[in-house]
């Protein structure tokens, strides 16, 4: 996504752009939800992506309790996405002869006045910029600042996508149309509505994000890491790959903890796990390489605001070059304005991720816990709007 925005947003001043992702095939159906922001939307206009059929509109929260009644609600209007119909915004912004699959970075060389990328491929190109766009585990930070490393945060979710034509009548009724939380202690359960396959919007044809966040310890987390084969993975294992005993323990402790509606849920769907890292490079400008997105800097997902950082970096990355003769000066704004956010988001991520009670450390951090056992401060909290005006 970063890369998509970055592309769209450099053409418009001017610049030639190439996209080379290492994926030999099209990134399509990854049916995860994203929470939408005003920023992002911004980001998705301006680049010329637009907002078409962008995703489900909800108008409430809700929290449920064990049982599944609701015990609290907030009116809170969010459009709820999903991460194939912005790739499928975005990718339709780049012409296809300058978007290449199956082209995976290695290493850079930089002269001064340019860059040489080197692709596992065998091949290499030479430009006036690279700009890293590839991710938490970005292989080009790896190479410019092979110290910055993401932090396990202590805590992983299992996700899934049921559709909502599997779901319970009562489960379609209750929670589908809004933004839900089940709080147990030390867990997070949250879901919405989101397209189903295809951008499908019609009701009956949509899926239900289902997140379900669960501390474990590095220990715990490596053994969870080793899959049905035995082979052990570095951060997270493979949909397919995940031990069946992992799934069978998890749907044990699903029936033993969740409200019905989540629980159904549960039973309706693949799930997967995703390990929780965070991390924000103090530095977003090594020479002639750019760091950008997730690559620069990666905040825990709570306030679901991954996308409108990759897209607001890009923009503020066309404006500073745009709006400056040397390429350098243009970096060094970027940098200047783009660093701060970022670490901004790490800091509200971890400030929000207290309410699971991992590494609690300072009188803050346990204030900010004991405010977040309450469903209502959840609901404030969690993927809200405009949480960056408090950091001005
Ligand atoms: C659990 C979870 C929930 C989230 N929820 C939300 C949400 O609700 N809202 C939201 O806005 N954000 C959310 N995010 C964050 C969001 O997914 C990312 O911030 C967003 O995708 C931007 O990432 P990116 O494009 O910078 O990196 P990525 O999405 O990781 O893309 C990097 C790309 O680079 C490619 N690549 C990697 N290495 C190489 C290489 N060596 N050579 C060539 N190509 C390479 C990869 O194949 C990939 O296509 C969530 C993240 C997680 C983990």
């Amino acid at each position: 996504m970063s890369g998509l925005f970055t592309a769209a947003f450099l053409r418009q001043i001017g610049w030639d752009i190439d996209v080379y992702e290492r994926s030999r095939v099209e990134l399509v159906g990854r049916g995860v939800g994203i929470t939408t922001h005003p920023e992002l939307l911004e980001a998705l206009n301006n680049s010329g992506a637009g907002l078409d059929e962008l995703g489900v509109e909800v108008h409430k929260r809700i929290a449920l309790d064990r049982a599944g009644r609701v015990i609290a609600e907030k009116h809170l209007p969010q459009i709820l996405t999903s991460w194939d119909r912005l790739q499928r915004l975005l990718r339709q912004t780049i012409d296809a002869a300058r978007y290449h699959l199956g082209r995976t970075f290695e290493r850079v060389e930089q002269d001064g006045s340019g860059v040489v990328v080197h692709f596992s491929e065998g091949d290499c190109e030479r430009a006036d910029l690279l700009l890293g766009c590839d991710g938490i585990r970005s292989g080009v930070r790896a190479q410019v600042a092979p110290t910055i490393e993401p932090i396990y945060s202590g805590y992983y979710i299992w996700r899934g996508a049921p559709n909502e034509a599997d779901l319970r009548p009562q489960t379609r009724a209750s929670i589908f149309p809004y933004f839900t939380f089940y709080l147990p202690a030390q867990q997070q359960v949250i879901g919405y509505p989101i397209a189903g396959l295809n951008n499908d919007l019609r009701p009956g044809h949509r899926r239900y994000n289902f997140i379900w966040y669960r501390v474990a310890d590095a220990q715990t987390l490596r053994q969870m890491c080793v899959d049905e084969a035995g082979h052990a993975h570095k951060y997270s294992v493979p949909p397919p790959l995940i031990r069946k005993d992992l799934i069978a323990q998890m749907r044990a402790d699903g029936e033993a903890i969740l409200p019905p509606q989540f629980l159904d849920c549960l039973n309706s769907m693949r799930p997967f796990f995703t390990p929780i890292y965070d991390f924000s490079a103090p530095q977003l400008v090594f020479g002639r390489v750019a760091l950008i997105g997730d690559a620069a800097s990666s905040a825990r997902p709570h306030m679901g605001f991954g996308m409108a950082k990759a897209g607001g970096d890009a923009q503020a990355l066309a404006e500073a070059l745009g709006s400056h003769d040397h390429i350098e000066e243009g970096l060094a704004q970027y940098n200047r304005l783009r660093q701060p956010i970022g670490e901004h988001c790490l800091q509200h991520g971890r400030k929000l991720g207290a309410h699971l009670g991992v590494n609690l450390r300072t009188s803050q951090e346990r204030a900010m816990w004991k405010l977040l056992q309450d469903d209502r401060a959840m609901m404030n909290w969690i993927a809200v709007p405009n949480f960056l005006a408090a950091y001005q």
